[in-house]
């Protein structure tokens, strides 16, 4: 809790020192104010179609010119977000727990370079282990010396195995490799890391598409998640990402990162109306620790509370 009020600490005063403009020495809900309530949700970076819709709905239910404060107008603002993350997102989808028929649970995490990936499956292989499962890593992102090594880096840090082969290889067949020794060895989880190369859509498709097809061949109905890894500090760019990804594979779950140090939080409302796809974490900072389950109620309740 501290944590999540912590990092969403710029997103809730941008939004509310904007909110506070907005509605300052005006009587009643007009056109003008829904106009810079518009404002306010866009430079939040709700987005442009998220943020029309949710005042919309405002609109509606302030019957035009009557007097609302700005109390009043803050409290609907939050049942409004609230009610779209319902829409997108179960508070109850988010523990994670191993299902008996899913056993390894098979993530592959997808996502550009730099947005903390990582970091990401660092982190989660972490709340796993903590749990008491037992996880593997693979390094199929093998363009990228340094990805194998920082893998590897999280891998000790955690006390997890992580599977990887020289720089260049197939990532296929590192995927390929993770899998049967998870399975061999019993494990709980694997956590499989892939390029973040967005340079060609057609060979991102081919890449993820050849790496899922190794995966369901070793162990039928895997990957179980595709998890995108988007970070949420590049605000409209995420959004961006999240179409590029979403064109190039079917993704199953998002985690939006560095929440922290940033304003533009809204992003995750935005992104997760516009997808229809449901955020699972939320990165918070650095540490190995600040990676949290998002939780609906939570989110709402740290912005607005
Ligand atoms: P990758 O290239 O996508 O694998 O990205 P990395 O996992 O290497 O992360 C890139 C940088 O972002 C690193 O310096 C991480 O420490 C940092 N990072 C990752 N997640 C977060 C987060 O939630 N908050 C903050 N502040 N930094 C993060």
């Amino acid at each position: 809790k501290e944590t999540l009020d912590k990092g969403l600490e710029k997103t809730k005063e941008s939004i509310f020192s904007k909110l506070t403009r907005a509605v300052a020495g005006k009587s009643k809900v007009d056109d003008e104010v829904l106009d810079e309530l518009e404002e306010v949700l866009v430079t939040s970076d709700v987005g442009v179609d998220t943020t029309l819709k949710i005042i919309d709905r405002i609109e509606e239910r302030v019957a035009k010119d009557k007097y609302v404060n700005a109390g009043e107008l803050t409290s609907m603002l939050r049942e409004e977000i609230a009610a779209l993350l319902t829409e997108n997102n179960s508070d109850d989808v988010a523990e994670f727990t191993v299902p008996e028929d899913k056993k390894p649970y098979v993530m592959m995490v997808v996502g550009v370079n730099g947005v903390g990936k990582t970091t990401t499956i660092g982190k989660l292989a972490h709340q796993f282990k903590a749990k008491g499962l037992s996880v593997y890593l693979g390094a199929a992102d093998t363009f990228r010396a340094a990805a194998v090594e920082q893998l590897d880096i999280w891998g000790q840090r955690v006390g997890v195995p992580v599977i990887k082969q020289k720089m260049g290889a197939d990532p296929a067949s590192v995927a390929f490799d993770t899998l049967n020794s998870a399975k061999a060895n019993n494990a709980d989880v694997v956590i499989i890391d892939t390029a973040g190369r967005l340079h060609n859509k057609v060979n991102l498709m081919n890449e993820l598409t050849k790496i899922k097809n190794v995966m369901s061949k070793v162990i039928p109905g895997t990957p179980h998640e595709v998890l995108l890894v988007l970070d949420g500090s590049t605000g409209q760019n995420a959004f961006e990402q999240a179409k590029q990804f979403t064109a190039a594979t079917e993704v199953t779950a998002l985690a939006v990162t560095k929440l922290d140090g940033t304003a533009k939080g809204g992003v995750v409302i935005g992104i997760s109306d516009q997808f229809k796809i449901p955020v699972k974490y939320i990165g918070l900072g650095e540490g190995i620790e600040d990676l949290q389950v998002f939780r609906r109620k939570e989110f709402v309740d740290s912005l607005f509370g």
